[in-house]
C-alpha cells in the first residue's frame, strides 16, 4: 500500500481536482481472511460534508477506518493533500460504556497524540479541551462519568474529543445512529457548522436522512463503490432498491 501526503511522491493513474482532501485507487482492505473492500477508487472532496452510505456491512466502518489510519488497506493508493492529521470518532457502540471516565478526560484524551499518554496537559490543550466541550454543549457535563450520559450527550463527549484534536478532516462512524431526532439533529447542524467554518467532515452512516443532507456521497455495497457524486445523482430509488433488497 503506498499513503502520500502532500502531493509529493509519484501520482497514481486518474484524474485528481485539487480541491480534494483525500484521494485513493484500487484499494483494497479487510481483517485476517476476510477481504473487506475491493478496489474503491475516490475521493474525499475538501471543506465539504462526505457521507459514506451502505447497508450494515457493507464496508463503511472499514473505508473509514481505512481514512483514518486506524486499519491498513492491503493494497492502493491512499493519498492526503497538505493538512493535519485526521481525528476519528470511533462509533458510540465501541467506546466502553464503563470506562471509569469523566466525560472532560474523554475530552482530553483528544490531546493525547499531540502530548502523548503521561504527559501533562498544557495551557494550550486544556483550551482546546474547553472550546470543544462549549463548542458541543457539554461543559457542564465535565465531572459526570461517561457511563451515565444520555446516547446523545455520550456522543457529544466523543465528537468533542475529536475537535480537541483540532483537524481540519473529521471522520465520524455513525455518528447520528440510535439517536432521537432532537439529538440527531443537533449533531447535524453542528457538523453542517463544522464544514462553514473550515472542515472537511466524513461520516460513515447507514441513516439515509443523513446522507441526503450531506454534500457528496459514496455509496457502498458489498465493500464495492457503486455510486459517487452528490446524494441527489447517489441515492436513486434504483441504486438504493439494488442495495436495500428487501428482507
Ligand atoms: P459497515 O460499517 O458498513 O456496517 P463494516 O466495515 O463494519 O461495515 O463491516 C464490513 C464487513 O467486515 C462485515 O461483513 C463485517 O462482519 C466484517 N468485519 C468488520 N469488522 C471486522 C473485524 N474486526 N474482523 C473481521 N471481520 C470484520
Amino acid at each position: 500500500m503506498t499513503i502520500m501526503f502532500n502531493n509529493s511522491g509519484t501520482t497514481p493513474p486518474g484524474d485528481e481536482p485539487r480541491s480534494e482532501r483525500i484521494r485513493f485507487h484500487d484499494l483494497n482492505a479487510g481483517y485476517p481472511g476476510r477481504q473487506v473492500l475491493h478496489q474503491l477508487t475516490s475521493g474525499i472532496p475538501a471543506l465539504t460534508m462526505t457521507a459514506l452510505v451502505g447497508p450494515n456491512g457493507s464496508g463503511k466502518s472499514t473505508l473509514l477506518g481505512v481514512l483514518a489510519g486506524v486499519i491498513d488497506a492491503t493494497s492502493g493508493h491512499l493519498r492526503y493533500t497538505e493538512g493535519s492529521p485526521p481525528a476519528f470518532v470511533p462509533q458510540r457502540g465501541a467506546v466502553g460504556d464503563t470506562l471509569p471516565l469523566t466525560a472532560r478526560q474523554t475530552v482530553e484524551m483528544g490531546r493525547w497524540g499531540e502530548r502523548g499518554l503521561w504527559r501533562k496537559l498544557t495551557r494550550k490543550d486544556r483550551t482546546a479541551v474547553d472550546s470543544a466541550m462549549e463548542r458541543l454543549g457539554v461543559a457542564d457535563l465535565a465531572a459526570r462519568q461517561l457511563g451515565e450520559l444520555s446516547g446523545g450527550q455520550r456522543q457529544r463527549v466523543l465528537i468533542a474529543q475529536g475537535l480537541a484534536q483540532q483537524s481540519d478532516l473529521l471522520l465520524l462512524d455513525e455518528p447520528t445512529t440510535g439517536l432521537d431526532p432532537e439529538a440527531r439533529n443537533r449533531i447535524t447542524a453542528l457538523l453542517a457548522d463544522l464544514v462553514a467554518d473550515g472542515t472537511t467532515v466524513v461520516q460513515a452512516t447507514h441513516d439515509l436522512e443523513a446522507a441526503r443532507s450531506a454534500d457528496a456521497c459514496l455509496l457502498l455495497a458489498d465493500g464495492r463503490l457503486i455510486g459517487q457524486g452528490p446524494p441527489e445523482e447517489v441515492l436513486t430509488a434504483t441504486a438504493l432498491s439494488r442495495v436495500w433488497q428487501p428482507g
